[in-house]
């Protein structure tokens, strides 16, 4: 599959395509359609219900998921798919969902992104302009933090820190496009800490997590190797980043940089963007 070169064009993809699989925390199984779209860019509807534009507005506030408040519910989980569709250069498409949760598939966005290539993208013709970061933003929640800042290009970092030795300290950064992100960030998978599961299923969490579609590290090793990055706990990290970002509508002109951040914080940030930024009068050629 030959990705498109950047962000600068509008793709949608040339047939309809589905995937089904469990929710990571209800442990529900729903069914996500794809399927092309002209106009209104991301949108997404539950069940019947007619899809309504994809907004940061939308997104609701939950423990280890972004959820997303439509008109006839709330649907969890949908920052890997959103992270998929966007780092793959998808500007417009309808998603359908039949349940309450995003599939969590193998706990990265590679299947979303398969999925994909398996029916193709079609150009519409049309460009794209990014939200251009004139002025640095910050928002932040004790020693967490999100950055956006003046940048000719669009450059993500991303920055962790845990007490886990399986973990420790990892720093990750990508000049995004669409091929640096199948190739780089798309396969990172989501991960955990044996010591927090118990009660995070207590709370009615992590349902349908599992070591088959989850990382999970106790203070010193990782449970269920081998990772597919040394580093694959920032690159997820870096794909949560993404898909909380697509709820701007597109990506921004800028480099946004994140020092151990969650979805709380990536989605307050895409709000300011989204409020403060503004189209440039030409495309940026990048
Ligand atoms: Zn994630």
């Amino acid at each position: 599959m030959l990705w498109p070169a950047d962000y600068s064009n509008r793709w949608t993809i040339a047939e309809e395509v589905s995937l089904a699989g469990v929710g990571l925390h209800s442990g529900l199984t729903s069914r996500v359609t794809l399927a092309p779209s002209t106009s209104g860019g991301l949108s997404m509807g539950l069940m019947d219900a007619s899809p309504v534009p994809l907004h940061h507005r939308l997104a609701r506030e939950q423990c280890l998921c972004t959820a997303l408040q439509l008109p006839t519910g709330l649907v969890r989980t949908v920052e890997h798919l959103l992270a998929a569709l966007a780092g793959v250069g998808v500007s417009d498409v309808q998603i359908h969902v039949e349940g309450q949760e995003i599939p969590l598939l193998d706990g990265s966005a590679l299947p979303w992104v398969d999925a994909v290539a398996t029916v193709g993208l079609h150009p519409l013709g049309g460009q794209r302009f990014p939200l251009v970061v004139r002025e640095t933003a910050c928002v932040q929640a004790g020693d967490s933090h999100v950055l956006a800042l003046p940048y000719e290009g669009l450059r993500l970092s991303v920055a962790v820190n845990y007490p886990s030795r399986a973990i420790g300290q990892q720093f990750y950064e990508v000049e995004l496009n669409p091929g640096q992100f199948v190739e780089h960030v798309a396969p990172a998978r989501t991960f955990g800490f044996e010591e927090q599961l118990d009660a995070l299923r207590s709370a009615g969490l992590i349902q349908g997590g599992s070591l088959q579609n989850a990382l999970v590290c106790n203070a010193r090793h990782w449970l269920n190797p081998p990772l597919r990055f040394t580093n694959e706990p920032v690159r997820h990290k870096l794909l949560d980043l993404i898909g909380d970002l697509a709820l701007v509508g597109c990506f921004p002109q800028g480099h946004i940089s994140a020092y151990r951040a969650g979805h709380a914080l990536h989605t307050q940030l895409a709000t300011r963007l989204a409020m403060s930024c503004s189209a440039p009068t030409t495309a940026p050629n990048r």
